[in-house]
């Protein structure tokens, strides 16, 4: 071989890793609306994939900043996951379309509505009016928060990592039953730590923990938000602090993303009251890194305040 080939195939070889190493060893490369799905698919996709999520989990999900880090992200994914529901409405579309990436719109392969096998509460009988707030006419998209739905969205992920990379089926399997199998332990020791507090009334600021809420036995009697996606407003905040005083109801949970002025002056009104900043998104709080530690988090910090508040 003369010189001159010689460097022209170590320029070939170059340009091959400068392509990007993610292709050279087959990964593929997962963008997803949020932490918790990014969570999951690590979970099942292990070193198969590499996994970008565009919101963090301290921000309002409802609301997201595009940057152009996403449209790079965007560009490049063999798969695009999202919440559904119409949670990312109001910004996902036009990124979508901007990423110029014909593999991961709607409707193609590359693109998985997350929340096509879920358990979804809150699904209007009516027709759906602006005057009504935020509300989704598909029902609540804060489906994640409860770990049965977890497993329907790992399912739903084999399913879909199998079908874009059929050579890793046996791993998706194996790597979903551990997870499955992590959980099911997991959900055990949660259960038991709610359970004396079944039936409890609790105030929430935003409708972000219906299915939470439902599956420890909590009920929701309230929120700080007079309509969905609408702030604070003082006539429904004295409503509500009374609807608190007459049923006993001590603790109000708040999204980080949210101001604890309001929160914090009708716990102040309301005998024993207590603001907790629970943690609606793995990332809301730095402690929570993946999906299972989300539920670990929010139980124990849960519980903790409802044997205080109850005595039991
Ligand atoms: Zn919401």
């Amino acid at each position: 071989m003369s010189i001159r080939t010689s460097v022209l195939a170590l320029a070939a070889a170059a340009f091959v890793t400068a392509g990007g190493p993610a292709y050279a060893q087959g990964k593929l490369n997962v963008v997803t609306s949020t932490e918790d799905l990014a969570s999951i698919t690590r979970e099942v996709g292990g070193d198969r994939v590499n996994v970008v999520a565009l919101a963090k989990g301290y921000q309002d999900p409802h609301f997201v900043d595009p940057k152009p880090s996403f449209l790079l992200a965007m560009g490049r994914a063999d798969l695009y996951i999202a919440v559904g529901r119409e949670l990312e409405t109001g910004w996902l579309p036009p990124l979508l379309t901007s990423s110029r990436n014909a593999k991961i719109q709607p409707g193609a392969r590359g693109y998985l509505d997350a929340s096509q096998n879920v358990r979804i509460l809150e699904i209007p009988a009516g027709q759906v009016t602006r005057a009504m707030g935020d509300v989704h006419p598909l029902g609540n998209p804060h489906y994640w928060l409860e770990p049965g739905n977890g497993r329907r969205i790992a399912q739903a992920l084999r399913d879909k990592l199998t079908e874009l990379s059929p050579a890793d089926k046996a791993l998706f399997a194996q790597r979903y039953d551990a997870f499955d199998a992590r959980l099911a332990a997991t959900e055990k020791r949660w259960d038991s730590a709610m359970e004396p507090y079944k039936g409890t009334k609790v105030v929430t600021y935003h409708r972000s923990w219906p299915n939470f809420m439902e599956r420890f036995g909590l009920q929701v009697i309230g929120y700080v938000e007079p309509k969905p996606g609408i702030p604070p407003s003082p006539s429904h905040t004295v409503q509500l602090i009374d609807e608190m005083k007459r049923g006993g109801v001590r603790i109000i949970a708040v999204e980080p993303y949210f101001s604890l002025k309001t929160p914090q002056a009708i716990a102040n009104q309301v005998p024993g009251g207590k603001v907790l900043m629970l943690a609606p998104s793995v990332g809301g709080v730095k402690e929570v890194t993946d999906y299972i530690q989300l539920f670990d988090y929010n139980v124990t910090l849960l519980a903790g305040a409802l044997k205080q508040a109850t005595g039991k």
